[in-house]
């Protein structure tokens, strides 16, 4: 049976040992999959020990994404643009990473939510890690343009120099901007995981696909403020987790599962 493990800090609530089981069972192939809780500054002794036991592949969560970036002597092209790891596996004794979160948001939205992303007008809130893994495969869906919105503005600035269809604002340089109507607004910050809302005006969200990417048992504060205020839709991050992870899978297994059952059963939890 093959070892796996997500790593991160806390852990305990990570989902992702119950993802990984449902696609294993699903495609008849046996796997163990770990939570291992590593610190800042231990993932590359944590790795060494599941190495040792025997692990072939692992999922990195927060706050590790960086660090096992540059742990790594090999990286996909996902990974180096987001400067950020969500995937590790071996090749022949080298560690390589992958970043699957940016796909594995494109296909919740193309896919699950159906929404053509081409010509479309995006809002990211949030300039943190979650944003850089998620703009090149955002800009490879031939997305018109992508402001971004972050309370520290230089943040935001540093990934508008990525391409020339990204604009960087704080949200009140956003709110008092001519910018016209967006068709998809994306939270990538962590304040829903606080209940906290942004100061975003309402304008933006009448009529615009809003998609926040925490995940609650609830829907998050930002998604019951979108839609109270006229959001055409609001979406969480579940069916991204599922369709990065499913990602990870093919990776390590080379089969895609299906996702939709594995995001039914989390909804339903
Ligand atoms: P980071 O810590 O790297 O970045 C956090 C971002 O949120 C920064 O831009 C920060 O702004 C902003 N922020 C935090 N608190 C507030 C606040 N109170 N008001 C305004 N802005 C705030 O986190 P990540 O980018 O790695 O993750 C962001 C979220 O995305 C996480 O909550 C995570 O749960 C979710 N996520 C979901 C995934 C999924 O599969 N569904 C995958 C990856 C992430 P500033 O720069 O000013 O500090």
């Amino acid at each position: 049976m093959s070892l796996f493990a997500v790593f991160g800090s806390p852990i305990a609530h990570s989902l992702s040992p119950i993802i990984h089981q449902a696609f294993g069972n699903e495609l008849g192939i046996s796997l163990q999959y770990e939570r291992i809780n590593a610190p800042l500054g231990t993932l590359a002794e944590s790795l060494e020990q599941f190495r040792m036991r025997g692990g072939v592949g692992a999922n990195i969560t927060v706050p590790l994404k960086l660090e096992a970036y540059t742990l790594c002597s090999e990286h996909t092209d996902n990974a180096k643009k987001a400067m950020a790891v969500n995937t590790l596996y071996w090749s022949h004794n080298t560690l390589c990473g992958d970043n699957t979160d940016g796909e594995g948001l494109v296909r919740d939205l193309t896919l699950n939510i159906k929404l053509n992303l081409e010509g479309k007008r995006l809002l990211i809130l949030g300039a943190g890690g979650a944003t850089r893994g998620i703009l090149a495969p955002l800009l490879a869906q031939s997305v018109e343009t992508i402001s971004i919105a972050n309370r520290t503005l230089e943040n935001a600035r540093i990934l508008s120099h990525q391409d020339p269809r990204i604009t960087a604002y704080n949200y009140e340089l956003l709110n008092n901007s001519k910018e016209s109507p967006f068709d998809l607004i994306i939270n990538s910050t962590s304040a829903s995981l606080e209940d906290k809302l942004l100061p975003l005006a309402l304008k933006w969200v009448k009529g615009a696909v809003v998609m926040d990417l925490v995940y609650k048992k609830q829907e998050t504060v930002f998604m019951q403020w979108a839609k109270s205020h006229g959001a055409l839709a609001t979406h969480d991050g579940i069916g991204m987790l599922v369709e990065q992870a499913a990602l990870s899978f093919k990776r390590w297994h080379q089969v895609l599962p299906s996702t939709g059952p594995v995001i039914q059963m989390l909804k339903a939890m």
